[in-house]
């Protein structure tokens, strides 16, 4: 059995268009199936729309969370219930085309444990998103342990191995394309070239998407934290060859009052420095504080359908 996992806020136009292409598909599988959508604290009609498409078709689960958590935490919901022997994400927008799924399960089929779809090309994206996303994964890839697979998102097949070990994993911050990345297992690639959003508006614009890319280096990378050293040591080898310098030019010419220029430079780059430094070990620490908490990373409100 399949698990398809639809993380759902306010998409009520979007739906039953997903449905219009998702089930042909999945009957193009061979397969049984079940489809499992997470209602993110939707506050337009989402709920009614997908109850309402429970009536008339099988196989259908509805999980509502108690307020909106964000698309990590419904997809994690979505996981956690997934009975299927793979777990396919997809987006309800049809940004993810449902017509990939019987790919994704000839290769599956084929014996890899993730089949990952990857973007041909950025095509309907924005030119300030096309270069801000290849400047976080050439960034992204050089400081962390793990590569994340370029122009991929959360569309991918899942083996339920795959999906065990994506499970086990704890963290309140959660990266999802990061944390699948992680846990690695035999990975096959399908291309397809991605299509604007069907309706609705991108939940994922400007300064939602800068802390997306930070939670996704911080949850992955140490080095912004551990580079200071190396930032400090650097700044005290060129501060004391400066000394040298002075020392050696007072000693020559004689003392010369006139400084301020100089002064006030090193001690506002500096100063700049300092702030900087401590901004990174907040970040970190703030998350290392959520994390602390040991808070759930959903709370479901009403399960609708076995
Ligand atoms: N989504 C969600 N909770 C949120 C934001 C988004 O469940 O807080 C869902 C949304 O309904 C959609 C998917 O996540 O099914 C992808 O969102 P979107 O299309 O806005 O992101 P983009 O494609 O622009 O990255
Ligand atoms: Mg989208």
């Amino acid at each position: 059995m399949i698990s398809i996992v639809c993380p759902v806020c306010n998409e009520q136009e979007a739906i039953e268009p997903l449905m219009a292409r998702l089930l042909p598909s999945l009957d193009a599988c061979d397969t049984e199936y079940e489809l499992i959508f997470v209602d993110d604290g939707s506050r337009d009609r989402t709920l009614s729309v997908l109850i309402e498409i429970r009536q008339r078709t099988p196989g259908i689960r509805v999980i509502q969370l108690s307020r909106n958590f964000g698309k990590e935490a419904a997809l994690t919901a979505g996981i956690d219930r997934a009975r299927g022997d793979a777990v396919i994400p997809i987006d309800a927008d049809l940004q993810d085309p449902p017509e990939l799924i019987p790919a994704m399960i000839a290769k599956w089929r084929e014996g890899y444990q993730v089949v990952l779809a990857k973007r041909t090309s950025r095509g309907s994206d924005t030119w300030l998103k096309r270069s801000t996303a290849r400047w976080f994964y050439r960034l992204h890839n050089r400081i962390s342990e793990v590569p994340l697979p370029e122009n991929v998102g959360d569309f991918r097949l899942m083996d339920k191995s795959v999906v065990v070990a994506v499970r086990r994993m704890p963290e309140r911050h959660r990266f999802m394309k990061g944390l699948f990345a992680w846990v690695g297992f035999h990975t096959a690639v399908i291309e397809y070239e991605r299509p604007p959003r069907i309706a609705g508006l991108s939940k994922f614009r400007g300064w939602y998407l800068w802390n997306f890319a930070l939670e996704g280096i911080t949850s992955f990378s140490t080095v912004p934290l551990r580079i200071w050293s190396y930032v400090g040591a650097g700044v005290a080898a060129l501060s004391f060859l400066y000394a040298l310098a002075l020392i050696t030019r007072t000693l020559i010419l004689g003392i010369d009052v006139p400084g301020y220029a100089s002064i006030m430079t090193v001690v506002l780059f500096l100063g700049g420095l300092q702030l900087l430094g401590l901004g990174i070990i907040g970040e970190y620490l703030g998350r290392l504080h959520d994390e602390a908490k040991q808070r759930p990373i959903y709370i479901v409100n009403q399960e609708i359908g076995d």
